[in-house]
């Protein structure tokens, strides 16, 4: 996976390393020269710097030569993995205390250190999941959260916009991942736009187990590697969630915001929209056939945005009640998001937009039929049953759509892996895979690694920490 994840840890191998700030003798054997954001004051969390301070002045070693599993002892936040939060604690000290502190680390490259040889393989550009998104959308995080390793991002983001905001957008957060791999020369390492199809387990010439990876570039063209240690690095946005109801594989039935975007684009491009001017292209199919987005959460409401920015209407149905869309919403300021404010608005119906949005909240949909066909193509019947609360009964529910867009969440897809790894990867329920929480290698496959999402790292913030958990393991490994 070439997301977040991989571009983290294909920085680290390359022999970028971690030196604590705050004492310039634990400095001595770095290269002085590279980026620092040095504040020399002590982390605010006493036992963290006791304990650094410990092991670094001994041994005058960065960070990854040290014992991560006793450095992050106590350590607390919104990970269960200790490396994670030790990396957050060195990278965004008392965030979440709303005190924000420069990073207690400086990231230098370290010229006596070995190269690890490796390739980060993506089947689309670097960036991950944040390459599919709708590229205007702001970050959830606030854009010191979505920085890797040793580039500032508000630095960055000063030289690319005249305000410093303290959101980015989806597509400034794409453009920073690129810019991480150009600035840290790391492209030699990517090989993009390569899928994965196969990996297993081969016995090589020296006895010794490989991890065999296949697959194919875009072309179809096959590729093969064989190495010693595989790192799973695929995010969980791959394999969008279903409602599992009759009728949901029929066409104009859509799981993903790209498969919307791409519809929608298709049809401008084809004429089948017309502009009413150059900001507001009304689809006429669309316009007299609502379309139906399915789903409560921000994808959703993404969504939603995207289709009443381009005057489409919307009806969108959701199972939660007024109760639980607070619980989603009300975290979301609505000064720095206004938009979110104003979907929210719309689903609790406190707004009304006549003929261009209607919610439908506490629906449970049944299925989808086809219903006639029109010049475009054909309709649906959306079919559900509605709660009504008041007198304690389920109505039924139909609705006429163009295209249904289902945004329920996803989940990761690792079918590329032969079923004899499958088979005892995960940890039970069989969500999160299972490792060793400071090395993040797999408690049951010796050289299989796995971080990010995969293993409960849902932000950006924390992704470096299985990268700084996996390069140590591999750099102490080689080293003996
Ligand atoms: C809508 C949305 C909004 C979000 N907003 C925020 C936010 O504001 N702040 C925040 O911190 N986090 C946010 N997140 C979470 C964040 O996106 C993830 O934490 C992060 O992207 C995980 O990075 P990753 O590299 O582990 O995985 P991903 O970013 O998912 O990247 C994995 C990559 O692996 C590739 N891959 C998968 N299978 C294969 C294969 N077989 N062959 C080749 N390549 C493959 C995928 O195509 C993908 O490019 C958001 C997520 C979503 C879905």
């Amino acid at each position: 996976g070439n997301g977040p994840s991989g571009i983290s840890l294909s920085y680290m191998l390359s022999g970028y390393r971690p030196y604590y700030n705050y004492s310039s003798s634990s400095s001595s054997n770095h290269d002085k020269n590279s980026s620092s954001s040095s504040n020399n004051s002590r982390h605010p969390n006493e036992l963290l710097h006791a304990r650094i301070m410990n092991m670094t002045l001994e041994s005058r070693e960065n960070i990854l030569e040290q014992d991560l599993g006793l450095l992050s002892e106590g350590l607390e936040g919104r990970s269960t993995n200790p490396v994670a939060l030790l990396f957050d604690a060195l990278t965004n000290p008392n965030a979440d205390l709303g005190m924000p502190r420069p990073p207690a680390i400086d990231w230098h490259f370290d010229w006596t250190a070995k190269y690890v040889p490796h390739v980060v393989i993506g089947k689309a550009m670097p960036g991950g999941t944040w390459q599919t998104m709708e590229k205007t959308m702001k970050s959830l995080s606030i854009s010191s959260l979505l920085q890797l390793p040793g580039l500032p991002i508000d630095d960055w983001l000063l030289k690319h916009r005249l305000l410093l905001l303290f959101l980015a957008s989806v597509d400034e957060a794409c453009q920073y991942f690129l810019d991480f791999i150009d600035v840290n020369k790391l492209s030699k390492n990517f090989l993009n736009f390569h899928l994965v199809t196969k990996v297993q387990k081969v016995l090589a010439h020296s006895k010794k187990y490989l991890w065999e990876v296949t697959g194919i570039d875009s072309t179809g063209r096959p590729f093969c590697y064989r190495a010693p240690r595989l790192v799973l690095a695929t995010g969980s946005s791959d394999r969008p969630n279903r409602l599992g109801v009759n009728g949901e594989s029929l066409p104009n039935i859509l799981h993903s915001h790209a498969e919307f975007e791409t519809f929608i684009n298709s049809r401008l491009a084809s004429g089948r929209g017309k502009r009413c001017n150059s900001s507001c292209p009304v689809n006429d199919f669309v316009n007299t056939h609502p379309i139906v987005i399915v789903g409560s959460g921000l994808s959703a409401a993404d969504a939603v945005l995207y289709a009443l920015d381009r005057q489409i209407p919307v009806i969108h149905i959701f199972r939660s009640d007024f109760e639980t869309l607070n619980k989603i919403y009300s975290n979301l300021s609505p000064v720095i998001y206004p938009e979110y404010t104003r979907v929210y608005d719309l689903m609790t119906q406190k707004v009304v937009l006549n003929g261009l949005y209607k919610s439908y909240p506490g629906v449970e949909i049944l299925g989808f039929t086809r219903n006639h066909q029109v010049e475009e193509g054909f309709t649906f019947d959306v079919y559900g049953s509605l709660c009504v609360p008041e007198c304690d009964q389920e109505q039924s529910l139909t609705i006429q759509a163009s295209l249904v867009i289902i945004l329920i969440g996803s989940q990761h897809n690792l079918s590329f892996l032969d079923d004899e790894i499958l088979k005892n990867l995960y940890k039970t329920p069989k969500l999160l895979i299972d490792v060793n929480p400071v090395t993040y290698q797999s408690n049951q496959h010796r050289g299989l690694y796995a971080m990010g999402p995969l293993v409960g790292d849902n932000f950006v913030r924390y992704l470096g920490g299985g990268a700084m958990g996996i390069a140590s393991h591999i750099i102490k490994d080689l080293s003996v």
